[in-house]
Order: C-alpha cells, then sequence, then structure tokens
C-alpha cells in the first residue's frame, strides 16, 4: 500500500486542487469589456436582459437581480413581510445567511432536522415546529439536491406559509419536469464565484407572484419607485420619484449582470461536465465499504455544486479531521458544508444549544466535500480518485 504523505509518502499530486473553481472564459470577458465600454454601469440593459433570461431559463414569471445571495434571501424575507415575532423554520445544516435572513427582519429562526441520508430539511420535523406564529420556511437544496418540493408546498400551503427556496447550490437543478425557480413562491439564487455559475458577487429572487416582484424591486432599490403609474400621491414633475417604504441599495452592477449573463449561457455545459465528474466519483467510492454518499432521489436532475462523502465511523479508524488532513497532504483540499448554523457563537448566544438536531450534527462531524468544478481535467479526477481511495484504504478497519 502507497504510505499516506502525513507519514511521509509522496503526495498523489505536487500542485493543490481546490473544491470549486469558477470557469471564465473570452466570451465572459468579452461581455464585461463591452459593458465598460457602453454608457451605463449600473441599472442599464444588461440588468434587463438577465432577468429575462433567468425567467426563460428556469420557467418563472419574474426575477429580480440582487447583489448577492444573501441579498436576495433578505430580499425573499422582506416580501414575505416577516417581523418580530414571526416564526421561521429552517435547516441548520446551510451557510449562515439563510438563517441571518430571518433575524434581519426581526423574525425568530426555528430549526428542522435534516434528512440524514439527503442531507435536507425534514418534512416531520417541519411539521412539528409549526405554531400559529410560524410565517415561512426557508428550505436548502443541499449540494443541488432539491428538496421535496412537492409534499413541502402542500404542507406550506396547509399551514398558509410561504415557501422560500434557499437555491443558492442547485440553479440548473430539475424537480421532476420543472427546473428549480420556478417551483417555490421565492427561489433565491447566489453568483458567489464559488457556485455553478457566478458574476463575482450577485443573487436574484424568482417568483411567480406579482404581488412579491413588487416588494421585491421596491427593497432592492431604497423602496423607491419611478413608475408614475404606481405613485400613491400626484407626480410633482418629471423629475418625481417616490420612496414608498424602507428599502436598501441591493442592486446588480451592468457588470455583473453581463458576467453572469454570459455564464448563464454556458451553465448546460456546465451541468453536462458536473454530471460527468459526479457519475466518475460514484462509480468510484460506491465501492469503497468506508464511504457513505447523498442518496439521490429519483425525482432529481442534479446540477451538483457540491460533491460530498462522508465517513462512516464504525468502518473508518480515524476522525474526519485526520481524514480531512490527509487528503490535504496529498494536495487534495477538501471543504466542510456545514457547521450546524446554531453551533456558531453567535447563535449560541441568542440561547440556541448544541444537540438540537442531532442529524445534522452528525452529517458535519462525518461530511468532507471534494473538488468539483467544469474545468476539472482528467487527471483532477483521477487525482481526486486516488487520494481518496489511498487515505480510506489505509484506514479502512
Ligand atoms: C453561498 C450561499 C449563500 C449566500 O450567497 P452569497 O452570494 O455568498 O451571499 C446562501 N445560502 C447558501 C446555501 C449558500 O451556499
Amino acid at each position: 500500500m502507497k504510505e499516506l504523505t502525513i507519514l511521509g509518502g509522496k503526495p498523489v499530486r505536487n500542485s493543490k486542487i481546490y473544491y470549486g473553481r469558477q470557469n471564465i472564459d473570452e466570451d465572459d470577458i468579452q461581455a464585461v469589456r463591452a459593458v465598460l465600454q457602453s454608457d451605463w454601469l449600473t441599472q442599464g440593459p444588461q440588468a434587463e436582459l438577465l432577468e429575462k433570461k433567468l425567467s426563460a431559463y428556469t420557467g418563472s414569471k419574474s426575477a429580480v437581480l440582487s447583489s448577492s445571495g444573501t441579498s436576495a434571501l433578505h430580499l425573499a424575507c422582506i416580501a414575505a413581510n416577516i417581523s418580530s415575532g414571526d416564526e421561521v423554520i429552517t435547516t441548520p445544516l446551510t451557510f449562515a445567511a439563510t438563517a441571518n435572513c430571518i433575524l434581519y427582519c426581526g423574525g425568530t429562526v426555528k430549526f428542522a432536522d435534516v434528512n440524514p441520508e439527503t442531507y435536507n430539511i425534514e418534512l416531520d420535523k417541519v411539521r412539528k415546529l409549526i405554531t400559529s406564529n410560524t410565517k415561512a420556511v426557508i428550505a436548502v437544496d443541499y449540494a443541488g439536491l432539491p428538496v421535496e418540493l412537492n409534499e413541502l408546498k402542500q404542507l406550506c400551503s396547509q399551514y398558509n406559509l410561504i415557501l422560500i427556496e434557499d437555491a443558492a447550490h442547485s440553479i440548473g437543478s430539475r424537480y421532476y419536469d420543472n427546473m428549480i425557480g420556478s417551483i417555490a413562491d421565492m427561489t433565491t439564487f447566489s453568483f458567489h464565484p464559488v457556485k455553478s455559475i457566478t458574476g463575482g458577487e450577485g443573487g436574484a429572487v424568482l417568483t411567480n407572484q406579482k404581488k412579491f416582484e413588487k416588494i421585491l424591486r421596491l427593497a432592492a432599490s431604497h423602496g423607491i419607485t419611478k413608475n408614475i403609474n404606481d405613485f400613491t400621491s400626484m407626480s410633482e414633475g418629471s423629475w418625481y420619484y417616490e420612496e414608498q417604504m424602507l428599502g436598501y441599495n441591493f442592486r446588480l452592477s451592468e457588470i455583473q449582470a453581463a458576467l453572469i449573463k454570459s455564464q448563464l449561457d454556458k451553465l448546460e455545459s456546465f451541468k453536462k461536465r458536473r454530471q460527468e465528474i459526479t457519475g466518475t466519483y460514484h462509480a468510484a467510492f460506491s465501492g469503497l465499504s468506508g464511504i457513505k454518499l447523498q442518496k439521490e432521489p429519483p425525482y432529481a436532475d442534479i446540477c451538483r455544486h457540491l460533491y460530498t462523502i462522508q465517513i462512516v465511523p464504525e468502518s473508518i479508524r480515524c476522525s474526519r479531521k485526520e481524514f480531512f488532513e490527509a487528503l490535504e497532504a496529498e494536495n487534495i483540499q477538501p471543504q466542510v458544508h456545514y457547521i450546524p448554523v446554531y453551533w456558531h457563537p453567535y447563535y449560541q448566544s441568542l440561547g440556541f444549544k448544541k444537540g438540537l438536531c442531532p442529524n445534522a450534527e452528525k452529517i458535519y462531524e462525518t461530511i468532507l466535500s471534494l473538488p468539483i468544478y467544469p474545468a476539472m481535467t482528467k487527471q483532477d479526477i483521477c487525482d481526486v480518485i486516488d487520494a481518496v481511495t489511498k487515505v480510506h484504504n489505509y484506514f479502512i478497519r
């Protein structure tokens, strides 16, 4: 057996490979260059075109751009009218922003535990947390796997709750016949560089409902409208505009909009590549008895943002930390998604206690994200497989 690098052996590869990386080519650069040479750097034609393209791609009636996935979530909570006294149910196995947006609006966060196989929020756990104060559910499509949207929508309509889908991981994924973005009351995307398509930063909220769209647009731009048909008082003249609610500047620049638009044109090819890499990994890792993979229910056509493996503690005689560090030494740089949100000191200071969601905690303690991005070469993929197999075979009982 090959000696692990942490024990003095030779690494599987000489340069580091990371869990995610953007894919920018000449088209993207040209798209950005054209904006820089145009009349508009913000609030211009690129943003409008991108909104249309996002609606067309996802099949949702409208898309409202925002400055980040986090501001998109914040806007969705504003449009859902979350305020003090309202409870919102979400998953702990996510990036902190999914829960922070509830707090921005003065709402109370309720964490529902996840399913140990899919890592997505569990319907029974959501149901048990519903009270007369519950206003919304924010579900996350972990790694790109859509939540059970039909069942979740039904539950939400039964209790008159608004369903917000944090689809930062799942742009490009399909749930049965529908693209992610067209299904929940509001769906949010992130265009951070590690996500499937990027604008450097950026976000969007997709919705089929006019009443949400209207508030999303207002809140993203100071609560101000320039549309004469929407004025509540008489126009003072052609310079006139109205602030109708307290809003923010959550706008996306034209530079970012052009980049995201150019990237969106390539999403289907990125998806294909992510699916090929997934297939190669699945074939290699499903034979390793110390490794468990995320379950992929048949309803999903997944555009994976993350490829995760879980170590099986009963079969592997090392901790996740040791497994992680052994891979790092092989020059395969994993990541961990996620520290349960309520473990963070800030959430602890709000009174949350460890132990609240045992499934999410067990997943956190055993999971690793491996490199997956379209520009990976055959050699990169082989190196990841070699390193994981080498570390696995060393630590297997
Ligand atoms: C990345 C991410 C966000 C935040 O998006 P930003 O664009 O970085 O603000 C929110 N939720 C999830 C699940 C994410 O992965």
